[in-house]
């Protein structure tokens, strides 16, 4: 038994809603930092290779709009 914190998304643009689990934001912030680092000690021989899509929380997933609400839910388990 226990409760799992999730993020609901809703996007004022287009309706759309979305759930981000507390497991998602951290791996979202480890490959930020990743990208970072991966700047700051760019050789050029690693800026060809595509960077991992990240989500991006502040915006919808489905037609990128910043206009979104986030709300905080837990589910019993
Ligand atoms: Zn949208």
């Amino acid at each position: 038994m226990g409760k799992i914190k999730e993020t609901e998304v809703t996007c004022k643009a287009c309706g759309a809603v979305s759930y981000y689990g507390k497991q998602d934001a951290i791996q979202n912030l480890g490959k930020q930092m990743q990208n970072v680092g991966k700047d700051l000690t760019c050789c050029g021989c690693c800026s060809v290779l595509p960077n991992k899509k990240t989500v991006d929380l502040s915006k919808c997933p489905q037609c990128g709009s910043r206009a979104i609400t986030k709300t905080t839910i837990e589910h019993e388990v």
